[in-house]
């Protein structure tokens, strides 16, 4: 784990330069498309190398450089890039790396719009996609063809929570020379470094855990160098889905705490995940870090706490049943994402009965929960009334 002194250096010192900015305490939001030279010969210098300077904010601001080197460092990595979502993070570090002809191997069930990205977009220009069960390391092997490129990973996935043995599938890649990239939202950099085991691409989206505070939609890739320049270089300026500075500032404020809110979201979620696995009228819980958990010996050793997101069934297959629950809840809100100051529910049953949508895969029984910073006993006294009502 990163020693403590270290969180404490990267969130509140390191890339910030207050001597630059009247000792400022909170570094300002630089609020400028660009940036001017002194002369002929600095202007010239600037140009040689984009990415080590602020010339224009498609390409860098010191704002935005301020969040980068703080997240570069919470990963482990010699670089990072901040994009304006966590999808376009994931776009811009997969067709980086892809050419026609190409294939990918992706974990099934991955978040829903990397599995758009991966069906429907990169077919059209010639790259496809094979998904395998990602707790199954001969399965991945085995998917690896000779124009595989990317091993994709999600560890764990947000949905059903499977994990894959980093260490191992960074070996697997080797061997086949392919880059491997994760999804790293669900862990954050405070519960899981993939660097640790050899990971190449580090993404997340900074709208969840990050930023933390349910107001930016943000997204960060994570990555050696020359994995970063190469992204950088052409995807990252042409597709130019470049974070404001306004909001890069606001990521770097909500960093800040990071330990703090990972910290009671994870034990609040643990008191939770008790409080409903011991209750009668729910069937089961899948939570990383709990006794029931089928990969939890595998979670303990690549991860140091899981967060606030878990998933539940209740027992019933009735849906007005399913519907009185989620109507009988007064403090959780109903709403998609996670990774805030306030606890979500979001149940299966409404994607059901949706106009113009398939019937999901997912059973109508299943919740999906995120326990942000309330008490988790105010929360329990909710969650126990609005059992008790079916
Ligand atoms: C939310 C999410 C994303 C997408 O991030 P946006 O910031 O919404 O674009 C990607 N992966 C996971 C696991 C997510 O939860």
């Amino acid at each position: 784990m990163i020693p403590e002194n270290d969180w404490n250096q990267i969130l509140n010192h390191l890339g910030e330069e207050r001597d630059k900015y009247f000792n400022a305490v909170s570094p300002p939001v630089i609020q400028s498309s660009n940036f001017m030279f002194p002369n002929l010969q600095a202007f010239r210098k600037a140009i040689e190398d984009e990415l080590e300077n602020t010339i224009y904010t498609r390409g860098t601001n010191p704002t935005v450089n301020i969040l980068r080197k703080k997240i570069a460092a919470l990963e482990d990595t010699e670089d990072a890039l901040i994009l304006s979502s966590g999808s376009a993070a994931i776009a811009a570090s997969v067709i980086a790396n892809v050419q026609l002809g190409d294939h990918i191997v992706c974990v099934q069930s991955p978040y829903s719009w990397t599995f758009t990205l991966l069906t429907k977009f990169l077919p059209r220009f010639g790259v496809n996609s094979t998904f395998v069960d990602g707790r199954d390391l001969n399965a991945i092997d085995a998917a690896i063809t000779k124009d595989t490129k990317i091993l994709y990973l999600e560890s764990p996935t947000t949905f059903y929570f499977d994990l894959q043995d980093l260490e191992a599938c960074a070996k697997i890649a080797k061997k086949h020379n392919i880059k491997t990239i994760i999804d790293n939202s669900y862990a954050s950099p405070y519960f899981q470094n993939p660097s640790k085991f050899g990971i190449d691409i580090i993404v997340h989206s900074g709208t969840k855990y990050l930023n933390g505070h349910s107001d930016v939609v943000a997204g960060i890739i994570c990555g050696s160098k020359e994995d970063i320049k190469n992204i950088f270089n052409i995807e990252y300026m042409t597709l130019g889905a470049i974070i404001s500075p306004h909001d890069a500032n606001l990521i770097t404020r909500g960093l800040r705490t990071l330990p703090l809110r990972m910290q009671r979201s994870n034990d609040s979620a643990q008191k939770i995940v008790n409080y409903l696995s011991a209750h009668p009228k729910i069937e089961r819980v899948v939570y990383p870090f709990h006794n029931t958990f089928e990969q939890l010996s595998l979670a303990r050793r690549q991860m140091r706490g899981a967060g606030g997101l878990f998933s539940f069934y209740l027992k019933t297959d009735s849906q007005s049943k399913a519907e009185l629950f989620f109507h009988s809840l007064k403090r959780f809100l109903l709403a998609v994402s996670w990774g805030g100051h306030e606890s979500l529910v979001m149940p299966m049953v409404a994607f059901y009965d949706v106009k113009g949508r398939p019937k999901p895969d997912a059973p109508i029984n299943m919740v999906r929960m995120y326990i942000g910073l309330e008490d988790p006993e105010w929360l329990i006294e909710d969650l126990s009334q609005a059992l008790d009502k079916i």
